[in-house]
């Protein structure tokens, strides 16, 4: 894949995420609205919301810097050990910054 096709595909990737911000952030707002005389009652899936969110918000910033190292002629090059990232893992990890052999050191959460 060439790197403007690339950078579309992080685009377009970040624009789905930002939109699906935005719906969580005001549902989480008329959720709030609604039930304010009711401070006190569990609200169901407000906390899975704000986890949804949370995880979102993490995947836009791995989007932007993945789009920033694009620019800067940096993608796929692992940052601890600067050696090249496979396509296969890009392909499957777009936003991940390590080679496999670094991402194991740092546990299988860390990208
Ligand atoms: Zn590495």
């Amino acid at each position: 894949m060439s790197h403007d096709q690339l950078k579309k595909q992080l685009e377009e990737r970040q624009a789905v995420l930002s939109r699906r911000v935005g719906k969580i952030h005001r549902d989480l707002q008329s959720e709030h609205s609604a039930d304010s005389e009711e401070q006190a009652v569990e609200r169901g899936n407000e906390p899975v919301l704000e986890a949804l969110d949370e995880k979102i918000l993490a995947e836009l910033e791995a989007l932007r810097l993945a789009v920033r190292r694009l620019e800067e002629g940096r993608y796929g090059v692992c940052v601890a050990c600067e050696g090249e990232i496979p396509a296969a893992r890009l392909e499957a990890l777009p936003t991940t910054i390590r080679c496999l052999s670094c991402a194991d050191l740092r546990g299988p959460l860390a990208g």
